[in-house]
């Protein structure tokens, strides 16, 4: 076994789990309705090693919108399909030093990196467009569902229509956010704004929960290879580049500090979902809808903070 110890390393998880529970910071995403309901105290953690054993802690078979949390998912799609190359000549590798939805492009009139809005928005495009292209939009949610799907070993993932919905009426900023990126040519020709921003709502509105997502950042703890179904879903380059860019732009403009304080892949949603990724060793995920000023999980931010003050899973840990 990876983590030999088992019950030994759970203890521990249960530890952070209970010291982050009263934790109180942050507040419920409220930009619409069916996000504002969320209750605060909602709290949960699973792990899932590279070899398969799990555990969970908390709310962690209820679900949530997966939010952000697709941005690493669709990106890896992209590259899994098109190449580093073709993807990366529509979108940067640079952090944007920015808020996640900031009306902001790079030097290069591209978008920073797609991790943040106008990133994901541009590598939905490039998944509906440049992949496949005679797929119908049906076909394309459900090849892209599918994809998720084989991620999470073919756990529960489902959609949230009303959210979907929502996110739809309530998207004015990620609309200037495409029309400016239309401005500038950054879509592939021949690409439709409404359908790609129908497209962008439709993976922020994947529903999974805790569990089924420990298994998600498993995967890509693994290489690629999802360890419950020992399916090769990415190829080990892809997944490279996912973790690379989660390390330096996953936690929105907090990047650099948690790169700094945590040093683990990561990334978050508004939903109040974090997928850490500690390379070659497990996945986790946690969840709880109370966000700090940047957007992200406050207790999920601190059980990173526990679990490496506990264990060396900092990248430059051991040197
Ligand atoms: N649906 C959100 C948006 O597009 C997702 C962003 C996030 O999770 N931070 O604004």
């Amino acid at each position: 076994f990876i983590i030999p110890d088992w019950s030994g390393f759970t203890k521990h998880i249960e530890d952070f789990y209970w010291k982050c529970k009263t934790n109180s910071e942050g507040k419920v995403a409220s930009y619409i309705p069916q996000l504002a309901r969320m209750n605060p105290d909602y709290w949960g953690v699973s792990v899932c090693t590279i070899d398969g054993q799990r555990f969970s802690i908390g709310d962690t078979s209820i679900p949530f919108t997966l939010q952000s949390c697709s941005k690493p998912l669709t990106y890896a799609i992209a590259l899994d399909r098109l190449g580093q190359e073709v993807v990366h000549q529509y979108v940067g590798q640079e952090p944007s030093g920015r808020n996640f939805n900031e009306l902001v492009l790079d030097y290069n009139k591209k978008p920073h990196n797609p991790m943040i809005n106008a990133g994901a928005i541009l590598v939905c495009s490039l998944l509906k467009s440049l992949i496949k292209p005679e797929m119908t939009l049906a076909e394309k949610f459900d090849f892209t569902m599918n994809y998720f799907k084989k991620l999470a070993g073919g756990e529960n993932l489902g959609f949230n229509n009303a959210i979907f919905l929502s996110e739809r009426e309530a998207a004015d900023r990620n609309y200037a956010l495409g029309f400016y990126m239309r401005e500038h040519n950054c879509y592939p020709d021949k690409s439709n704004l409404k359908e790609i921003l129908d497209f962008y709502f439709q993976c922020c509105s994947m529903e999974a929960n805790c569990d089924t997502m420990a298994v998600v950042a498993a995967t890509l703890a693994n290489g690629g290879i999802c360890p419950i179904t020992e399916e090769k879903v990415l190829k080990p380059d892809s997944v490279r580049d996912v973790l690379s860019l989660m390390h330096s732009c996953g936690m929105y403009d907090y990047s650099g500090q948690f790169a700094f304080k945590v040093g683990i892949p990561a990334k978050s949603g508004v939903s109040g979902s974090l997928l850490v990724v500690i390379p070659n060793v497990m996945g986790i995920c946690t969840w709880s809808p109370p966000l700090d000023p940047l957007g992200n999980s406050c207790r999920g931010v601190q059980f990173c903070q526990e679990l490496v003050s506990e264990f060396n899973f900092h990248r430059y840990d051991n040197l």
